[in-house]
Order: C-alpha cells, then sequence, then structure tokens
C-alpha cells in the first residue's frame, strides 16, 4: 500500500510503499468522530493485448480533491495523487493479474482520512492519505437485472447544499439501513428520490440512466444533471454521456435534466420505456428490470433476455477501451515491474 502523512505546520510528508498492513491512529482521531474521511475507487484491467491500464485516472484524482476540500481535508495536486496511483499498480499490478488472465481486474481504493487527535470540532491539522488495491467481486445480480427499490420520504441520500457530489463516506453509512431493508425485501439496491415531487437521483452508489420514447416519439437517453451538487459525478456516467453523443448521434437525444418517478411510472405504462441502467466503476453498467414504488413493481424492459440493446452497446464500448481491444486516449497503460 501507499502512505503519505500531511501536517498544517509541515505539509505534505514524502509517500511510502509498503506491504499492506493496520495502521495506527490514536481514538481520538478527527475521522473516527466527525467523519472527516473521503475516498475513490477505480479499477487496474489486464488487456487482452497482454497491458494493463487504468480508466481516465485524472478525473478520480479531481474528485478526490473535491471530496476532501468538502470535508476540511488537505489539499493537493491531482497529478501527484495519479503518480502514486499507477506507482503501486506498476509495483503490484502484474503479481495479481497475471498476463494468461486477461479480462480480470483489480480495485483500487485511494483514501484520505484526519487524524489529528484533537477531540474539539475543527478542521484537522494532520491527515493521512493511503492507497490500496484489493479484489473486488461483482454480484451476480448485476448480470440478469437490477430490481430496485425507491426511497420513501422519510430517507434522504444527499440534499441541496449538502455533500452528495462529494465520495466522503458520511453519505454511505446512513444509507445501509435503507438498502439494508430493501435487500430484505428481495430488491438489490434503492432508487434515491428527492423530494416531494420524486426527483430521481441515482441507485445505491451509482448512476442511473433511462432510455424512453418522449411523448413526441424522439429517442432520448436521460440522467440527472450535476447542477444543484446532489449527485456523484461518476466517471463511467460522463463517459456514457460522451459515448452516447458520439456514438449514437444520430438516433438519441442524450439529456442531463430532472425527472420524477412519476415519468418513469408513466414511460411504463405507456410502453415508452425502453431500458434502463445503472453505472458505476465498482459494478459498472448494470441493466435495470424492475423499480418497485408505492407497493408497485414496474417492469423495465430487457430486449436482449437480461440486459437491454442499448446497455450492452454501452457496455462494450466501454469494455474494449478498458480492456484494450480498442485503442484510446481514456485507456492509460501501466508499465509493470
Ligand atoms: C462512486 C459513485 C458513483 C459512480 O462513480 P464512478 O466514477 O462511475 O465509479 C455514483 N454514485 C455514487 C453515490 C458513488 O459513490
Amino acid at each position: 500500500m501507499v502512505t503519505a502523512v500531511w501536517r498544517n505546520t509541515t505539509g505534505w510528508e514524502a509517500p511510502e510503499i509498503k506491504p499492506y498492513g493496520p495502521l495506527t491512529l490514536m481514538p481520538t482521531a478527527s475521522v473516527l468522530h466527525y467523519a472527516t474521511e473521503c475516498f475513490e475507487g477505480l479499477k487496474l484491467y489486464r488487456g487482452y493485448d497482454g497491458s494493463l491500464r487504468v480508466f481516465r485516472i485524472r478525473k478520480n484524482c479531481e474528485r478526490m480533491r473535491r471530496s476532501a476540500l468538502r470535508i476540511a481535508l488537505p489539499d493537493f495536486e491531482p497529478a501527484e495523487l495519479e503518480k502514486l496511483i499507477i506507482k503501486l499498480c506498476e509495483v503490484d499490478g502484474a503479481r495479481w493479474l497475471p498476463k494468461d488472465r486477461p479480462g480480470s481486474f483489480l480495485y483500487i481504493r485511494p483514501t484520505m482520512i484526519g487524524t489529528d487527535a484533537t477531540l474539539g470540532v475543527q478542521m484537522p491539522r494532520e491527515a493521512m492519505l493511503f492507497i490500496i488495491i484489493s479484489c473486488f467481486p461483482i454480484p451476480a445480480a448485476a448480470n440478469q437485472g437490477l430490481k430496485l427499490l425507491a426511497s420513501k420520504e422519510d430517507s434522504v441520500r444527499a440534499w441541496p447544499g449538502g455533500f452528495g457530489f462529494a465520495k466522503v463516506g458520511a453519505n454511505y453509512g446512513p444509507s445501509l439501513i435503507a438498502s439494508g431493508e430493501a435487500q430484505k425485501r428481495g430488491y438489490n439496491q434503492i432508487l434515491w428520490l428527492f423530494g416531494p415531487e420524486g426527483w430521481v437521483t441515482e441507485a445505491g452508489a451509482m448512476n442511473i440512466f433511462f432510455m424512453w420514447n418522449t411523448k413526441e416519439g424522439r429517442k432520448q437517453l436521460v440522467t440527472a444533471p450535476l447542477e444543484g451538487n446532489m449527485i456523484l459525478e461518476g466517471v463511467t456516467r460522463a463517459s456514457v454521456l460522451d459515448l452516447a453523443r458520439t456514438n449514437l448521434k444520430d438516433e438519441v437525444e442524450v439529456v442531463e435534466r430532472k425527472f420524477t418517478i412519476g415519468e418513469i411510472a408513466e414511460a411504463v405504462e405507456e410502453g415508452r420505456m425502453i431500458e434502463a441502467f445503472a453505472a458505476g466503476t465498482a459494478y459498472f453498467i448494470t441493466p435495470v428490470g424492475t423499480i418497485g414504488w408505492k407497493d408497485k413493481d414496474m417492469s423495465i424492459p430487457l430486449s436482449e433476455g437480461t440486459i437491454g440493446a442499448y446497455t450492452q452497446k454501452f457496455k462494450t464500448w466501454l469494455e474494449d477501451i478498458m480492456y484494450g481491444r480498442q485503442s484510446h486516449e481514456w485507456g492509460i497503460v501501466v508499465n509493470e515491474q
């Protein structure tokens, strides 16, 4: 793993690379009391051409900086974090992703915590960055149509002026009750709604996309907008939008706008819903098959059986870049040692 320590008096110390193992923290450490923690999630891919790659890593490093600043953790240069992640991948990648296993990946988790050992509620004066790499199985549910349960009004993931746009631990702990209850009822994840209008925001810890025909008969790909700072700006989300705007330019209108669960129900009822999918690095592009709302299950079409045809296209386009079937500026080769 990589670790780097920061103090407000002396700034960042030289980072270290060392075997994975426990951290030493005081029980008064800021992170343990005031949730001064943020993280990132990206993957290292073993390509079909034999190379190791990361995907649009600069975006993760820039987002980590925005997350850190939101919770008073220290500033840093995204390019420096990128160097540390790449270095760890160079050192450890080949061992865990052998060349004879193309199509496999590891999950990379850069994390920053406030380590300040004074109990006062204040900006941390000490912090630690660490980067670990892990295996990460994708659950079978991710490949046969997710069952989402719409959140109720008493449970909100993010709100205006909050921190839903930041990958901070404080966003996830409080969501576990709702997702645990959804799982008990046979659903996979929560579809997070906001406000009495039922604005659709995200699904679990993923962005969500719907492909439908508008009432005017136009084919449209829609996802919630970043304005308002309630949506996590996913790298996968940005990539899907870019690909749709180039590869499906003449076929599909791509819009980032607010939309409600009522609009979804109406599109399903009127036979205008084409397909839906959730998008994030961890579970990648995941088809959505069911949405539970107001004690009823809505069926979302899966035109190819377990996945929609467009969802499959996005998956293939992205995988081709991640696993080196297509050479592309988003797929960055890591030189292994
Ligand atoms: C990480 C995350 C995403 C997906 O972001 P990617 O960069 O695509 O992995 C979406 N929503 C939430 C809440 C997240 O935490």
